[in-house]
């Protein structure tokens, strides 16, 4: 039995940055990091990306070397996950037996891929995109000339679609909504990607439902209605679900992720952060379940100072970023699919700013091939701001 400490459940970037976030601040408490997944922590968006294009090597990837967290005494128990937590005890429990003791508690178990029930959705050939076993299976079987159907034109099976392209291979998309990325961009900026896709000889397909997955012993197809769509590989990327069910099952308050306050409390002595969180966020007074790195980075940071003691709240706006083919893009703000956008620049040119707006407050923006305007877009949202002045390239960002 180890000394209570504090214990972060999910060796992932929030729960790591809970940890890196306390030593750097010089607190010296025992750390205990619990991950399910056999390897050190690592960055999850270049498993879509450089990685899966096979540019770069997954150990670039690695957000600390083993030696770190043995210099920070931060204990790391990789590969074995937590199977239950006590919280009158104050213990949690692992697969292999152990008991770890804990003062307090910060949950950072993310999210996994949800899967279809289909028939054929468990055939050989059919993949998700969660981990860096899935990616490198992924790699594998990409290859010049291959089919790849990609269920589902979120952000991964878009960046995943573009991946492919560059591979060489014949790439068909497959959309349940009328427009992809609808409730996260609306329809002009939808739009917008889905031409960027069908620009670089994609196969998109939208408004349409998938029945079954076909195949014998391996997928050969999706079935779309009376149509198959032949597949040597699928990319199932219908989003993913908080793993939340050791909260649940512990007592806690679950309700889409883990229900915390602004200080990411579910309480006194046990937190959550990252993609697993559903936390109240000050500033839009609302609750927010975020599946992006820098909230997984901040809502860390933010976890490490309030068991500091400080006062402070999740008090900031989402932000989130995609690279795809030679398009790369930065959001923050919370639009909805119904604002009104619009833009500053040329959307032909490929390099522009978008602003959503709500009754003439921006709510929103997103910068596309335009670099180091990030902060200033983000100064804009919550402000009542002429249209006509959003989109004039002659007034400064800085002057909005
Ligand atoms: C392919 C891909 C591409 C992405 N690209 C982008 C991008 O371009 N831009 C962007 O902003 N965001 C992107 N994201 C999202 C971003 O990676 C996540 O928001 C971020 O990883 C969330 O961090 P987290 O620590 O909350 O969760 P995770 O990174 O998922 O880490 C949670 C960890 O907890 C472990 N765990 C779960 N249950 C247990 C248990 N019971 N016991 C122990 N351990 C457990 C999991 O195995 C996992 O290792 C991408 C995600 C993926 C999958």
């Amino acid at each position: 039995m180890t000394s209570r400490g504090l214990v972060i459940v999910g060796a992932g970037q929030a729960g790591t940055r809970v940890a890196s976030t306390l030593r750097e601040a010089g607190d010296d408490r025992p750390v205990t990091i619990i991950g399910e997944e056999p390897l050190p922590p690592y960055d999850r968006p270049g498993l879509s990306k450089g990685v899966l294009q096979g540019r770069d090597e997954p150990a670039s990837l690695t957000l600390h070397d083993t030696g770190w967290y043995v210099d920070n005494e931060i204990r790391l128990l990789s590969g074995d996950p937590v199977v239950a937590l006590d919280l009158t005890a104050r213990s949690v429990r692992l697969a292999s037996g152990a008991e770890v003791p804990y003062a307090d508690l910060v949950l950072a178990t993310g999210a996994r891929s949800r899967t279809l029930d289909l028939t054929g959705a468990g055939l050989p050939g059919v993949h998700t995109l969660r981990s860096l076993s899935d990616c490198l299976a992924l790699r594998d079987a990409f290859g010049p000339g291959r089919r790849l159907v990609v269920i589902g034109a979120g952000w991964i099976g878009l960046e995943v679609a573009a991946a492919a392209v560059q591979a060489g291979m014949y790439v068909t998309v497959l959309e349940h909504a009328d427009v992809p990325l609808r409730a996260a961009l609306g329809d002009r900026m939808g739009t917008y990607f889905a031409e960027l896709h069908r620009g670089h000889g994609v196969d998109l397909h939208t408004g349409v439902s998938i029945t079954a997955i076909e195949g014998r012993d391996a997928v050969t197809g999706v079935r779309v209605g009376d149509t198959v769509v032949p597949a040597d590989l699928v990319l199932v990327g219908v989003g993913a679900i908080p793993n939340a069910e050791l909260a649940h099952e512990a007592g806690l308050q679950v309700d889409n992720g883990i229900l915390v306050d602004d200080q990411l409390r579910a309480r006194p002595d046990v937190l959550a952060v990252g993609d697993v969180a559903n936390a109240e966020n000050t500033l839009l007074g609302a609750r927010l379940r975020v599946e992006h790195v820098d909230n997984a980075n901040r809502q860390g940071r933010l976890a490490a100072k309030v068991l500091l003691g400080h006062d402070a709240r999740y008090d900031w706006l989402p932000f989130f970023y995609t690279d795809q083919y030679d398009l790369g893009m930065e959001y923050v703000g919370r639009g909805a699919a119904t604002d009104e956008v619009v833009v500053r620049g040329s959307q032909d040119s490929g390099q522009f700013i978008a602003f959503w707006q709500r009754q003439g407050v921006v709510t929103a923006a997103m910068n596309v091939n335009i670099w180091d305007v990030n902060d200033q877009l983000r100064m804009t949202v919550g402000r009542r701001i002429d249209p006509s002045r959003l989109i004039d390239e002659g007034i400064d960002l800085a002057e909005l």
